[in-house]
């Protein structure tokens, strides 16, 4: 059975470390580690994780543990994990997974704009070569014939 004192220990540890920020208290998320969450403010919105193994608790007393925080660098270790959990056996901390990136952005051409290039194929199907080229926002049609055609590229939504 884990000290509750310890488990609280820690919790306040990273309230001095993130101040302003709202700690949850420790939740027993697995049956060998406790489980702790950093948001901003009181908002739900999520800083940062960190799970920290029982076994590291029990086998620190509260004077180690504080040390350990300390000569570990947990606050700059959870800081730069991110959104990352950070797990903390008595090995040292260690950030576990992938960072999360932004999730491409998947665009298309309106209905209207499709419909607008469907006719400019069929207009110049057998006008000159074809071709065509996506930028970031746009998607153009060109013909050798010097025809143009550019349609905004919207985000799907
Ligand atoms: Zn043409």
């Amino acid at each position: 059975m884990t000290d509750p004192r310890k488990i609280a220990l820690f919790g306040e540890l990273l309230k001095e470390s993130f101040p302003g920020d709202h700690v949850h208290d420790a939740e027993d998320f697995e049956r060998d580690c406790w489980f702790y969450r950093v948001a901003v403010g009181s908002s739900s919105s999520q800083r940062h994780r960190v799970r920290v193994s029982a076994e590291f608790l029990d086998d620190n007393d509260e004077a180690t543990i504080k040390t350990k925080f300390v000569t570990w660098r947990l606050a700059d270790v959870i800081r730069g994990a991110g959104n990352r959990q950070v797990l903390i056996a008595n090995g040292g901390p260690e950030v576990v997974g992938q960072k999360d990136r932004d999730p491409p952005m998947i665009t298309t051409v309106s209905a209207h704009g499709l419909s607008r290039l469907r006719a400019f194929i069929r207009e110049h199907e057998y006008c000159g070569e074809l071709t065509s080229d996506v930028e970031a926002e746009r998607v153009w049609m060109t013909c050798t014939c010097g025809a143009v055609i550019s349609r905004v590229l919207e985000p799907v939504t």
